[in-house]
């Protein structure tokens, strides 16, 4: 724990040797590699798994050849757009007032026709990148969760209203904005606390935002091996992480992941996307949940889904051929195949 908490408080300057960027589907093609790791202690960071026991922050000083190399692949995929992401392998804001290069990215993207970036945070620290020279060419995304949630299990990160205020800032300065609601926990207050979310927001950002504004949710879901990495980073953690009241299923990477019964999941998802229709009508939402579904039982999620309109069973083997629907543009839930089954899960 001492050790991985020295590691948040430790900058490595560095230069980026590696030439070559990481795919980063199917959200955007590329990783930016601009830093690595953040002082956040976030219980459910996927860093903790991916970036080891020691996860010391990085920044790569090398801006103008990782900027170059940026190019490269614009040029490569030309006429095509190339959307690269900032923030595969970090929080890229807690490090901006020392390195200043989301900055120098969001100006550099602003004079690329066929270049975008996305990237997103859960700090509030955004003044310096109020007057970049955007030209909407950068999505700036906020993670956001249920205030309790953001109190009991992100622990140096700002609080919600904090995120939000931040979040109204940006769309004032005109940025595409987009927001990333995860991870959604099922608890007896859930309801109650994501329609606080909502209105929160819908109260906070300007009536400009609205028009070019992207949700992107998961519900909670963990590894065996990231209960291990948390449990021996917070030993005291309430995180629920029974695997008893899970589903479990495998991912598309080949390990397994205990995620809400499909029950659960459906109720969240069809309660989230009522908030947003509520209030963000010509909201997209880009969400993503892959779970390989087998042929014969494709067909029985599909008739269980067929309640809930706003789902699209699909499987590897029609993913080519499937059109999401006008409130779901690039919506894509592949339904989870059940090895261990409840009740609800039966039907499938
Ligand atoms: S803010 Fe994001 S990157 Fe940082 S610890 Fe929390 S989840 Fe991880």
């Amino acid at each position: 724990m001492e050790a991985y908490r020295e590691a948040k408080r430790t900058l490595v300057v560095g230069v980026r040797k590696k030439v070559n960027f990481a795919s980063c589907k199917p959200s955007a093609h590329y990783q930016l590699p601009l830093n690595t790791s953040c002082p956040g202690m976030c219980e459910y960071c996927y860093l903790a798994t991916t970036l080891g026991k020691r996860p010391y922050l990085r920044v790569y000083v090398n801006i103008e050849e990782i900027l170059a190399k940026a190019g490269d692949y614009m040029t490569q995929r030309a006429p095509e757009i190339t959307v690269f992401e900032g923030a595969a392998t970090s929080d890229p804001i807690p490090t901006e007032y020392l390195t200043g290069l989301l900055y120098k990215t969001i100006e550099f993207f602003g004079d690329q026709p066929l270049g975008r970036f996305r990237f997103v945070t859960k700090f509030n620290d955004v003044n310096s990148l109020l007057t970049a020279h955007h030209n909407g060419h950068t999505r700036f995304r906020f993670s956001l969760n249920a205030p309790s949630v953001i109190r009991m299990y992100e622990h140096a990160a700002p609080p919600l209203d904090e995120r939000v205020a931040a979040a109204a800032m940006v769309a004032q300065a005109d940025y595409p904005l987009g927001f990333i609601i995860a991870p959604i926990f099922h608890y007896p207050d859930w309801r109650q606390e994501y329609k606080g979310l909502f209105s929160s927001l819908a109260k906070a950002l300007p009536e400009t935002a609205r028009r070019d504004l992207t949700f992107e949710m998961i519900t909670h879901r963990f590894t065996k091996r990231a209960k291990t990495n948390i449990t021996a980073i917070f030993p005291q953690t309430t995180l629920p992480m029974p695997e008893d009241d899970r589903t479990f299923k495998f991912g598309q990477f080949g390990y397994g992941k205990y995620v809400y019964s499909l029950s659960a999941m459906a109720e969240m998802k069809t309660f989230m996307m009522e908030q947003i229709g509520q209030h963000f009508p010509e909201a997209k939402v880009e969400y993503f949940v892959y779970v390989y579904l087998s042929p014969q039982n494709a067909a029985s999620a599909r008739r269980f889904f067929r309640q809930y309109s706003i789902f699209h069973p699909i499987t590897s083997a029609n993913a080519r051929s499937h059109k999401p629907d006008r409130h779901a543009k690039n919506f894509i839930w592949v339904a989870a195949l059940p090895k261990q089954t409840n009740k609800q899960d039966q039907y499938i």
